[in-house]
């Protein structure tokens, strides 16, 4: 097996003090040696100073940033002006996404789909990204149908996207059916799982209706079991995920991305489980 690709996805914070507990965070999950930490953009560029000032900060460590940038709301000379700033500032690697209008929101802007972004950026700068793109193994939350959603997400890497991230599952089996079928279509970019460690069941569940990622039923039975035992979910669900990510690898995939919601606890634990 060759040497998994991780990576850690952080969001940029509100506060400083918020700030300063990512970069403890950061300086932990920088000792597992990850190939990038990722930052998230805000619908319609709401974070964009914060993305970027977070970005700037992973840099200046000495480690290699992606910020996320989504077009939904947002004009082309709004993203241009982005990717000339990641530019500028030497940033090398994107995660290109749609993103969603925030509700009540009427003006989608001048991008429909994540497509259209990768194909903006790279008609606007060539090879100088690097660029990940979404996939998801049970289907986008607004799916027309499994395969209509198979051949959007080969759009974006026609487009030039060279890897995806996929949103959470914890359900294997999707991940390796959802890379045959890419295999089957001529995709060859690597599709590295997206792993969220559990560690608050009201807040996995809310999250997990928000964006179609299924909780199982027998493990949503477990962790409501536990109710308020905050302890005894997290180590249920060390236990679940760690299991998840050894098959995930034992099976081919590529590496593993982490939602660490800026915690490194769960991400570190896990991967020192993983024995990697
Ligand atoms: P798309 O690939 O455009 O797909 C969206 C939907 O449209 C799908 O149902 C697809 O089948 C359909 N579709 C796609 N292309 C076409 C087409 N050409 N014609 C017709 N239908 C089409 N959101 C944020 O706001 N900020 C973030 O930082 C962020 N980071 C994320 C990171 C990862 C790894 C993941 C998995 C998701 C992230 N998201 C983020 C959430 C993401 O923006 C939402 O899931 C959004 O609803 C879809 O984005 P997308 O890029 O996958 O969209």
């Amino acid at each position: 097996m060759s040497k998994p690709i991780i990576s850690f996805e952080f969001f940029p914070p509100k506060t400083p003090e918020g700030m300063e507990k990512l970069r403890a965070t950061r300086q932990q999950l920088a000792q597992l040696n990850p190939e990038f930490f990722s930052v998230t953009f805000g619908a319609g560029g709401s974070t964009r100073d914060r993305t970027l000032e977070t970005v700037l900060e992973i840099q200046a460590d000495g480690y290699k940033a992606a910020p996320h940038l989504s077009c939904i709301g947002s004009t082309r000379e709004n993203i241009r002006a982005i990717l000339h700033e990641y530019k500028n500032h030497g940033i090398r690697h994107v995660v290109a996404l749609r993103g969603d209008l925030p509700s009540g929101s009427a003006c989608a802007g001048e991008f429909r789909y994540a497509n259209e972004l990768v194909e903006f950026i790279r008609a606007e700068t060539g090879d100088w990204f690097h660029i990940e793109v979404a996939a998801y193994p049970e289907f986008h939350p607004q799916a027309v149908s499994a395969q209509a959603d198979l051949v959007n997400f080969k759009r974006k890497v026609d487009a030039g996207a060279n890897a995806a991230i996929t949103q959470y599952f914890y359900n294997a089996d999707a991940y390796f059916n959802f890379c045959d079928e890419c295999a089957r279509m001529g995709v060859t970019v690597p599709i590295v799982p997206g792993i969220m460690p559990i560690s608050n069941f009201s807040q996995l569940a809310r999250f997990s209706d928000a964006c179609g990622a299924e909780i199982p039923r027998w493990l949503r039975l477990k962790l409501q079991g536990y109710a308020d035992d905050i302890d005894s979910i997290r180590s249920f669900g060390l236990d679940v995920v760690t299991d998840l990510c050894e098959r995930l690898l034992r099976h081919g995939a590529p590496g593993l991305h982490f939602y660490t919601l800026n915690q490194a606890g769960a991400a570190n634990t896990i991967w020192q489980r993983l024995g990697l």
